[in-house]
């Protein structure tokens, strides 16, 4: 053991050493809420930034690709620009720029200033930089950048490519039989009203368009007096309809939109067209915002079977020949500065996976709304308050994020929403204020210092027509012994970056070789630790900071986007939502936390362990997995807690969704941390089981171990 205390589990069973049992266990038992690093004090350089904005897979960084390979663990860093509650903190600096002339970082506290105040060291490449002439001296005092490892510069206009554009929403929706029949089109108009009505328009130029779609195309009109032209040939190369005319200003044109939405819904109420010609629709208006950019909101239920981009019956090659046209698409929209989001409530038939590469490319987000007809009313009341909410979110336009780091460092990939310019370049049509960047690196060298550094700066145009710039700061310690990595690793993150990397697979390989690529990942850091802690043959046994790292990987595979039983479109919609989102977030999914009800009547909030054996018959037991709410009543509960939940039917069994107490909703207040999107409230049924970690993990870690000992 060599003076470590790990925790050792072998062939299916825990044995947690008694000294860190808990470090092990919380995630079953109760402290799921500590998702920070924790280093040890001689590990930490204080202070850094906080890890909200960017957390690492390390805390100290290998000193060469061979230290790193003896520690089996991933050089990753998950980068949150705008983390949830944490932006008000941070200083703006509206004054000149301060960059290095030769690697353009820009100053930050790790920067060395000279005494004098008049020359500084890049901090990232070593140069020797002057300062500027206006400001005769740099100091902590009067330049904040040198104290926050966090800011905001307010750039001049060099910075934009462009004048900034106004800001346009142009709503694409289906109105084919199955939009009407399922509701999604009568919410949706009386969504758009209400968005109509309320949507911030900061400097008066805030533009607003509609688009229709069936079997053809509706352009709608609503500043000329509600006139709407179709387009039917939607193969062909028709000359369409001008933005001018579909795309209106919003102050100018409110009553007119919210009045014209009303028409509309009467006239299409009784569609019985099964035809969608989505991808024609797209294309349509991607070419009506090629020339200002903004956002498509696409809101449909079913996939597109005619025209341009249509699936096929045969998912064979024919499958492929319409990726490529969606991807095509996406090539337009950054060329354009367009951002496409898509609102999936689906009734037809369509493939998440293909039509989501658009959105996934262009930086924007995928809504997917499974339905039968139990969950309708539920998911179309989630949908009206995403859509609602999603509209009325602070957009950013034509962003950029660069990140740099020490020369010992080079960037390997970039996961999320994005697209990837150069190496250390992403381009971002429009930005979603809640979304992470992971960053893979890799060595490029052996680190000569003690320190390497990371710098991010994100920039995009601000609602009010503001070029902003955020740049974040963070230093790592560099050493070359990989104990020291290893137990200064933060295990949350790790899984984060191994399921990003696995997303990217799942859609580039297919299933079995994500699977296998986790699998692999995992082998690798308890070999790693293994031989490094000098552990028995038999067990497996990690260090404390990597105490999750296999419940994690357990759960990437069970529960997640790697699951193999479930469904594509399910699955497709998480392999795109996994790269954007923080660490934290990705812990809540993996980790779902559960509530006893009484002991939360009681105002014990803690956790309870999520296994089966957990829950008793007489109880009701609440689960938080970070998009939805489910609620486990027993069958021995009394009468009137069951009927506190649910409604019932005339023959007496449950039915519905949770009617929200408010009782209920108050205690979920206090307990709940990360959300994302509405988060609906469900009866517990198989996927609530599932999400049990504990009770599958025996298998899967019997298997594993024998993996390891061979
Ligand atoms: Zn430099």
């Amino acid at each position: 053991m060599d003076g470590h205390v790990g925790h050792t589990f072998g062939d299916g069973q825990y044995f947690p050493t008694q000294q860190h049992r808990a470090v092990f266990f919380s995630p079953l038992e109760t402290d799921v809420s500590m998702d920070q690093c924790h280093l040890a004090p001689e590990f930490e350089l204080q202070p850094n930034i906080p890890a909200e904005y960017i957390r690492c897979t390390v805390g100290m960084l290998p000193k060469s690709a061979n230290v790193a390979a003896k520690t089996g663990l991933p050089i990753a860093a998950t980068i949150t620009p705008y983390p949830k509650g944490a932006a008000d903190s941070v200083p703006v600096i509206e004054r000149g720029i301060i960059r290095c002339k030769v690697c353009r970082t820009y100053i930050n506290p790790y920067a060395e200033v000279l005494p004098g105040g008049t020359r500084w060291k890049c901090n990232i490449c070593g140069a020797l930089n002057d300062t500027p002439e206006q400001c005769a001296e740099i100091n902590t005092d009067t330049h904040e950048e040198l104290r926050s490892f966090v800011y905001d510069f307010i750039a001049p206009s060099e910075y934009m490519c462009r004048p900034p554009q106004p800001q346009t929403h142009l709503f694409l929706v289906d109105v084919s039989q199955y939009a009407m029949k399922s509701g999604l089109f009568g919410e949706t108009v009386e969504t758009l009203k209400s968005i109509a009505r309320e949507m911030p328009d900061r400097d008066g130029r805030a533009r607003f368009g509609v688009v229709l779609f069936d079997s053809r195309v509706y352009c709608v009109d609503f500043a000329g007096g509600l006139r709407i032209s179709i387009v039917s040939d939607v193969d062909g190369e028709t000359l369409l309809p001008t933005a001018h005319s579909v795309v209106c200003n919003l102050r100018i044109n409110r009553d007119e939109i919210v009045s014209g939405l009303g028409k509309i819904q009467a006239s299409f109420q009784s569609s019985t067209q099964t035809e969608s010609c989505l991808g024609y629709a797209l294309k349509t208006a991607v070419q009506m915002l090629s020339g200002s950019g903004g956002k498509v909101v696409c809101v449909t239920s079913t996939g597109a079977n005619v025209g341009a981009g249509a699936a096929t019956q045969d998912r064979g090659s024919l499958l492929h020949s319409s990726i490529g046209f969606y991807k095509e698409l996406a090539m337009d929209g950054l060329r354009s500065h367009i951002c496409v989001d898509f609102f999936v409530l689906k009734t037809g038939t369509v493939d998440v996976r293909t039509i989501g590469e658009t959105a996934h490319i262009l930086g924007g987000k995928i809504f997917f709304y499974q339905t039968n007809s139990r969950t309708m009313a539920g998911q179309l009341e989630k949908y009206r308050q995403e859509l609602f909410e999603s509209c009325l979110e602070e957009c950013g336009l034509e962003a950029v994020l660069r990140v740099r780091c020490s020369s010992e460092l080079v960037i390997q990939n970039f996961y999320g929403s994005l697209f990837m310019r150069t190496m250390d370049l992403i381009n971002i049509p429009a930005i979603n204020h809640r979304h992470s960047y992971t960053v893979v690196f890799k060595h490029e060298k052996e680190f000569k210092g003690r320190k390497g550094h990371i710098q991010a700066a994100f920039l995009f145009t601000s609602s009010s027509g503001e070029r902003m710039i955020r740049v974040m700061n963070i230093a790592l310690g560099v050493t070359d012994n990989a104990r020291a990595v290893v137990e200064a690793a933060d295990d949350r993150a790790v899984v984060g970056a191994v399921g990003c990397v696995a997303a990217d697979m799942l859609g580039v390989s297919g299933l079995s070789e994500a699977r296998e690529y986790v699998t692999k990942e995992a082998c690798r850091v308890v070999e790693a630790s293994k031989s490094l802690f000098g552990t028995s043959k038999t067990a497996l046994q990690m260090p404390s900071s990597l105490g999750r790292l296999l419940l994690g990987i357990d759960s990437l595979l069970s529960i997640s986007f790697l699951d193999p039983g479930m469904a594509e479109d399910e699955r497709a919609h998480q392999m795109f939502l996994f790269p954007t989102l923080s660490t934290a977030e990705m812990c809540r999914m993996l980790f779902p936390r559960l509530w006893s009800f009484s002991a939360l009547l009681q105002g014990d909030t803690s956790c309870q362990a999520l296994r089966r054996s957990t829950l008793k018959t007489d109880g009701v037991y609440i689960m938080d997995d970070l998009f939805d709410i489910y609620v486990f009543v027993g069958e021995n509960c009394s009468e009137a807690l069951q009927e506190s939940f649910f409604s019932r039917d005339q023959k007496g069994a449950a039915v519905g969704e949770c009617p929200r107490p408010e009782r209920f909703s108050q205690l979920l207040a206090q307990v709940r941390e990360e959300t994302y999107g509405v988060q609906r409230v469900c009866r517990a049924e198989g996927v609530f089981f599932k999400k049990l970690v504990a009770t599958d993990h025996f298998n899967w870690l019997r298997g594993f171990s024998k993996r390891i000992s061979k």
